[in-house]
């Protein structure tokens, strides 16, 4: 017994080894990513019920020279431990931005809003607020046209700095829109402080809708609350016609998913929408 938990050790060592040095050469490649332009953003359609598609969710990819396309779920950790999530959101912000600007020099595109994915760093971070006003202005973006989508988990801490923070965004005309809303911790009363303008219900109620009925019951709570709060509630993950249809009839409005279009490079969603 001593010895299969000697090397049971062992084994637990060397795996933790072979974990720290992959982390330490992902973070590596995160450095050079930023330097060599290996990061892309993908689009993807947001749908209001009597309007189609009114913007964007823009979701990053990194293009890695080996392993091929990655999505967010195989570097956004380790670039959040390591720090570079800042420099990495940044570079979004500012893209996002100069993309807004552009696309309001088109009259197919002028109305369209980008909704980007900030991270606990970066909204607890002291230059934030100098960071998207920054964005938007070497821009020229029009910053009722910039989404920011935070999520409950980030709210935990430091709540009376970001609601500053998000007071003086607001101010800008930047909106906010709370993410994942339903798997996190949101008491009542902070969402009732925060100036939001949106809550982005999780796919995991949309998901099964069609046959659970708490899912139901879930979201019909969301979008009450929306209502009295005066959100906007949009719906992520509707990835058939019958999701749709069903959360039609429950009287939500806007909607994301891959039913509407999956995310895609910037040339691909211009030319579908
Ligand atoms: P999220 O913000 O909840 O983004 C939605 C995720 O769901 C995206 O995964 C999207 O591709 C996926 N999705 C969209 N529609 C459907 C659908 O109908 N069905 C299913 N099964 N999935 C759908 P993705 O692109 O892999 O991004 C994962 C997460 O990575 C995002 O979750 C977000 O938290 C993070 N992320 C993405 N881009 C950024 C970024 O620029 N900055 C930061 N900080 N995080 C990002
Ligand atoms: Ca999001
Ligand atoms: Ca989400
Ligand atoms: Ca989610």
């Amino acid at each position: 017994a001593k010895e299969r938990g000697r090397s049971g050790v062992r084994f637990f060592n060397q795996q933790m080894q072979a974990d720290v040095s992959a982390r330490a050469q992902l973070a590596a490649g995160l450095r050079q990513a930023l330097l060599q332009q290996q990061f892309v953003l993908h689009f993807q359609p947001q749908i209001e019920h009597s309007a189609g598609v009114v913007g964007a969710e823009v979701l990053i990819r990194w293009q890695h020279p080996q392993r091929g396309l990655l999505a967010p779920g195989e570097f956004i950790a380790v670039a959040e431990s390591s720090g570079q999530i800042l420099a990495i959101g940044n570079w979004v912000l500012q893209q996002s931005c100069y993309q807004l600007a552009e696309w309001a020099r088109q009259l197919h595109s002028a109305h369209w809003y980008l909704a980007v994915n900030i991270s606990a760093r970066q909204l607890h971070s002291a230059s934030f607020v100098q960071d998207v006003r920054k964005a938007i202005s070497d821009s020229g973006a029009t910053p009722t046209r910039l989404v920011l989508e935070i999520t409950e988990s980030q709210l935990l801490q430091d709540i009376d700095s970001v609601i500053d923070k998000m007071l003086q965004l607001t101010r800008l005309g930047v909106r906010f829109s709370l993410d994942d809303f339903g798997t996190g911790y949101s008491s009542l009363s902070y969402l009732k402080r925060l100036p939001l303008a949106q809550l982005k219900i999780d796919r995991s109620f949309v998901r099964d809708v069609l046959t659970d009925p708490n899912d139901e019951v879930i979201i019909k709570t969301m979008l009450a609350l929306g209502q009295s709060l005066e959100l906007s509630v949009i719906a992520e993950g509707v990835e058939t016609q019958a999701q749709h249809q069903k959360l039609l009839q429950l009287g939500c409005q806007q909607f994301q998913g891959y039913h509407f279009g999956k995310p895609a490079p910037l040339t691909d969603f211009e030319a579908a929408h």
